[in-house]
C-alpha cells in the first residue's frame, strides 16, 4: 500500500492545498495531511481549530486523514509507515527552498521520496501568508480559500 504524508502548517488550508491533496489522493492509496505545530510561532488559527478545518475541508476524500505533529516530518512519515512526502510547487518561489529541504530529509531518512506535484495554473501565487494579511485588512478571500474557512475567518473577525 502506498501511503504518503503531505505536510505543511495549512495557517489557513487553501484553494491550492486542497486542489494538491485532491491530486495526491488519486496517486497514493493513502494520504495523510500533516499540521505542522510550531510552539515558537503564533498561527493566525489556533492549532485545533485548523485541524477541525482541514478535516472538514478534506472529509470528502474517503483516503485522507488529517494529523498534527511536532518535530521533524520523517519521524512522522516512519511512524505511519509513509515513503513519500508530498510538496506543492509553485512558480518560481518553492524552488529553492523546497529542493533544499527534500535533500535534507532524503540524509535524515534515505527510504523516503519528496513527490513534487506542480501547482495548478489558477493558485500558482496563492499563499497562506497572502491570506492572513488580506484577511487582517478586511479584504475579501472568499475565492482563495474553500467556503467553510472563508465563514470561520469572517466570523472572527
Ligand atoms: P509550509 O509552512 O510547510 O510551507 P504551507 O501550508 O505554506 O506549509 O504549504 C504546504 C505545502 O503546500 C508546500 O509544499 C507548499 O509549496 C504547498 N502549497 C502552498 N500553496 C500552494 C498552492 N497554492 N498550490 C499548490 N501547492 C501549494
Amino acid at each position: 500500500m502506498s501511503i504518503a504524508v503531505y505536510p505543511g502548517s495549512f495557517d489557513p488550508i487553501t484553494l491550492g492545498h486542497l486542489d494538491l491533496v485532491s491530486r495526491a489522493s488519486r496517486i497514493f492509496d493513502q494520504v495523510i495531511m500533516a499540521i505542522v505545530n510550531n510552539p515558537n510561532k503564533t498561527p493566525f488559527i489556533p492549532l485545533a481549530d485548523r485541524r477541525q478545518l482541514v478535516s472538514d475541508v478534506v472529509a470528502p476524500l474517503e483516503n485522507v486523514t488529517v494529523v498534527t505533529f511536532e518535530g521533524l516530518t520523517v519521524s512522522l512519515a516512519q511512524k505511519h509507515e509513509a515513503h513519500v512526502l508530498v510538496r506543492g510547487l509553485r512558480a518560481v518561489s518553492d524552488f529553492d527552498y523546497e529542493v533544499a529541504m527534500s535533500q535534507i530529509n532524503h540524509k535524515l531518512a534515505c527510504n523516503i521520496e519528496t513527490v513534487f506535484l506542480a501547482a495548478a495554473l489558477e493558485y500558482q501565487f496563492l499563499s497562506s501568508s497572502m491570506i492572513r494579511e488580506v484577511a487582517q485588512l478586511g479584504g475579501d478571500i472568499h475565492d482563495m480559500v474553500p467556503p467553510l474557512v472563508n465563514t470561520y475567518i469572517q466570523t472572527r473577525r
